[in-house]
């Protein structure tokens, strides 16, 4: 980094000044934050610098995560099936948990209010003399942070309770939102009390308003209790002890929890097979099906039992093939009288009362394996010349489930009630 660092100094990076100060970048142990002017030269001069010392160093930059995430190369061109944005929302709502950037950025700005309402800081200090309150109208002149802070404050609102404390409180009189949900401000015309905290007007742990006899608001203003001792201003509705991930989640609200994830995503996961079993439930497999949609024509017929038209439906589980695999792997499933999709199969599982749920969780595991495993095998059998029948599947299925479980804790009883699975 220091040899990056004087690649930098000798470039034509434009700097970010403050009257005698300049600042090019920052320098700490292996990180290095680079500050300058958002402008194309810029953009240009700070790559010619990272050229010069990848070529001199042999270290490349790991750009455009995402294409290497869905193609494993950052030059390669492939097609993906599944949006960014549904793969960057959390498990729970369908996706892979990857947090995007909007969201990260929200969270910090609401890790941010936490502090500035619960911890005595300086930059909270400042502020509040600045502002006033991220519930004040935004002055023009408000500084972008400000405003991103000020439009946080706004969207959590309803999730977060104000309380009045005893000691040094200092909460905005007319903008905070203490007075049982509301603000003074949107209650009355009370912009006399502009610059004021509540403290001012807390006396020995009592309202006391000498001054301000006339005000239209203090029967109502007394009513809100004032808590004893050092508190926090602000609690998170729904959790005593919220984290980083509280206000994550807050950011995807909105979304649906989809029924399926604990499918995927379960106990004994192993991240390839629950990959796969994530793509085939948002219709990521690219079939034959899916391909000639987007006018990409390959054979038709299913490689698998060579009968009918492929699709993920058919793979999982409607084929022939696939369904002896799984229903010889779990013979449970040859109470279905039709061949059932994947999400039957799990919904089966989960409200077998029979079994406990340790077994469903087994059963998850393997039904995820079978589906990784038949994948390979569809795609070994369309892309190359080689025969495979379905006791070759359930050959490898089996092998690589007992790999997977043979430490498994409750080992032997799984062996006793799923004795095909190894
Ligand atoms: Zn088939």
């Amino acid at each position: 980094m220091d040899a990056f660092s004087c690649g930098i100094d000798v470039s034509n990076f434009e700097v970010i000044s403050c009257g005698n100060t300049s600042v090019k970048h920052l320098l700490y142990a292996d990180d290095i934050l680079v500050f300058g002017k958002a402008s194309i030269s810029n953009a240009d001069m700070l790559n010619e610098a990272l050229s010069i010392f990848a070529d001199h160093s042999g270290l490349k930059i790991d750009k455009l995560c995402s294409k290497f995430l869905f193609h494993g190369s950052v030059a390669a061109k492939k097609l993906h099936l599944v949006s960014w944005k549904k793969t960057s929302t959390p498990k729970c709502c369908g996706g892979l948990g990857l947090p995007s950037i909007n969201s990260l950025q929200f969270a910090h700005g609401v890790s941010f209010l936490w502090r500035y309402y619960n911890f005595d800081t300086i930059v909270g200090d400042w502020l509040r003399a600045k502002y006033s309150s991220p519930y004040k109208p935004l002055l023009v002149r408000a500084s972008k942070f400000w405003k991103f802070i000020s439009s946080t404050a706004s969207k959590v609102k309803g999730d977060l309770a104000f309380h009045v404390s005893s000691i040094n409180c200092n909460l905005s009189m007319l903008w905070d939102p203490w007075c049982a949900g509301f603000a003074v401000s949107e209650l009355s015309q009370g912009h006399l009390l502009n610059n004021y905290t509540v403290k001012e007007f807390i006396s020995d742990g009592r309202w006391s308003f000498s001054n301000w006899s006339a005000f239209p608001l203090l029967n109502r203003i007394t009513y809100v209790p004032i808590l004893n001792g050092p508190i926090h201003a602000v609690t998170w509705i729904g959790s005593s002890n919220p984290v980083f991930k509280t206000f994550y989640m807050k950011f995807y609200s909105d979304l649906e929890t989809v029924h399926w994830y604990k499918f995927v995503w379960h106990k004994n996961t192993a991240l390839r097979h629950s990959a796969y079993v994530w793509l085939t439930l948002l219709d990521g497999l690219k079939t034959a099906d899916i391909l000639a949609k987007r006018n990409i024509v390959i054979n038709p017929v299913c490689p698998l039992c060579r009968k009918e038209a492929e699709s993920i439906v058919h793979c999982f589980f409607q084929c022939a093939h696939t369904f002896a695999v799984i229903s010889s792997l779990i013979p449970l499933f040859r109470n279905f009288l039709l061949p059932p999709t994947l999400l039957q199969l799990f919904d089966f599982i989960d409200g077998n009362r029979r079994l406990h749920n340790f077994e469903k969780e087994f059963c998850y595991f393997v039904i995820c394996c079978t589906v990784y495993y038949l994948w390979r095998d569809r795609n070994t059998l369309r892309f190359t010349a080689s025969k495979n029948t379905v006791q070759d599947s359930i050959r490898r299925i089996i092998h690589a489930i007992k790999v997977k479980t043979f430490n498994w804790k409750r080992i032997e009883l799984l062996k006793v009630a799923f004795p095909s699975c190894f």
